[in-house]
């Protein structure tokens, strides 16, 4: 159990095309939600990410599930007519964060982080070795 459960869907599995996001320690939860939602709208195909907190994955988020709960917190904010002014406003003041997207350069998958001080991160087939930051 850690703070991110509630985007957690076990549902999911196992089966996410490799994309992981790194959450730094005591990342905000809205902070994390960002995030993923912007892995979900850069990989259209993306239907799941595993969240990886302290260094080990801690469980998937499916796309269909972040769905439901963007839309439950009200993603969109205002009276206005459903699609009037939509903007993909988010929740709450915005959160400045940059991602970070490392690739693997001998199969597809990827890793999403909200800092780059650090090593890049292994693809978890270990002999692929290092993954890259991409520009
Ligand atoms: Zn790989």
């Amino acid at each position: 159990m850690n703070a991110y459960h509630l985007l957690l869907d076990p549902a999911a599995g196992q089966d996410v095309r490799a994309r992981r996001i790194v959450v730094p320690d005591g990342a905000p939860l809205d902070l994390v939600a960002t995030a993923i939602m912007a892995v979900f709208d850069e990989d259209a195909e993306c239907a799941a990410v595993t969240l990886v907190v302290r260094g080990l994955p801690s469980g998937a988020v499916s796309r269909a599930r972040f769905a439901q709960l963007v839309g439950a917190i009200g993603v969109h904010r205002g009276d206005g007519a459903v699609g009037a002014g939509d903007g993909g406003t988010l929740p709450g003041p915005p959160n400045r964060f940059e991602l970070f997207t490392y690739t693997c350069t001998a199969c597809d998958a990827r890793v999403y982080r909200l800092e780059a001080d650090r090593q890049p991160p292994d693809c978890a087939v270990a002999a692929h070795g290092a993954m890259e930051l991409q520009p």
